[in-house]
């Protein structure tokens, strides 16, 4: 689905993405981990064009839509923006709207129709498929965190993108409230899309991921499956040290 190629990003004389290279296959679930400011929430940023790249290229479904040292071809990179959904740290809810509202939104302006009564339908679907159908009119403020999450995740899925990217989702969440948010992305991942997800919670990430990648100073330290991490010992020091990072 998704394919990076060299990417670097540079702020600065700091670089902070080191010719990084990854493939991801339609329906696979990848989590990155890594230590703080080795380059997680860049690399994430940069697939959906939020940050320019200095060198490389984003190939979202055989089709170049980023080129960081190239004129990009606006149009590719509007259409692959929308095809790459985005969930923050944040939510980044609209306050003035309510969840419905914020969901009808992202469905008008960038979901397959602007048909006022179409959005409103598709919205009320997914505001259930994350189970806050009974908070339609509230607003932001009037939700808690998890609940805002979820609202935030459910916008995205109004974009009906190919793939969402997650970027530490539930760091901002008291700790009572994190567990119906992963449970969201777990429904997710069973359902097939493609998720990308940046994330601390590490037993989250052995049970929901396909792959598994180690960021450390903006390079992939080590890109493996679940199972090796959790077989891992002496034989292999690199997965040992990320089990004990987990
Ligand atoms: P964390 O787990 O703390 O979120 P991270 O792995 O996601 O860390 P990034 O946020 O990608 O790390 O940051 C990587 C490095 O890039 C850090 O040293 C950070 O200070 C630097 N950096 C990030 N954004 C900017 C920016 N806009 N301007 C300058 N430096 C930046």
């Amino acid at each position: 689905a998704l394919q990076l190629k060299k990417l670097v990003k540079r702020f600065g004389d700091h670089v902070v993405l080191k010719q990084i290279d990854m493939k991801v296959a339609i329906g696979e679930v990848i989590s990155i981990i890594g230590p703080s400011g080795s380059g997680k929430t860049t690399l994430i940023r940069t697939i959906n064009m939020l940050e320019k790249l200095n060198d490389g290229e984003v190939v979202l479904f055989g089709e170049d839509f980023i080129q960081g040292h190239e004129k990009p071809n606006m149009k590719k990179v509007r259409s692959g923006m929308q095809r790459i959904g985005m969930v923050f740290q944040s939510f980044n809810l609209f306050p003035h709207k309510t969840a419905l509202e914020n969901i009808m939104m992202a469905a008008r302006y960038h979901g397959t129709t602007k048909e006022k009564e179409v959005c409103r339908k598709q919205a009320l679907f997914l505001l259930n498929r994350v189970g806050l159908l009974a908070h339609a009119n509230k607003y932001p403020h009037q939700l808690s965190g998890g609940q805002q999450q979820r609202v935030a995740i459910a916008r995205t899925l109004a974009l009906s993108p190919d793939i969402i990217l997650f970027d530490e989702p539930t760091s901002a969440l008291d700790p009572e409230m994190v567990g119906e948010v992963l449970k969201v992305i777990q429904d997710l991942a069973k359902e097939g899309m493609t998720l990308i997800i940046v994330t601390h919670e590490m037993d989250f990430a052995l049970s929901v991921s396909d792959r598994i990648v180690m960021m450390e100073h903006g390079v992939i330290q080590v890109d493996t499956s679940p199972s090796d991490i959790e077989h891992a010992d002496e034989s292999t020091p690199e997965l040992l040290r990320m089990k004990r990072f987990m």
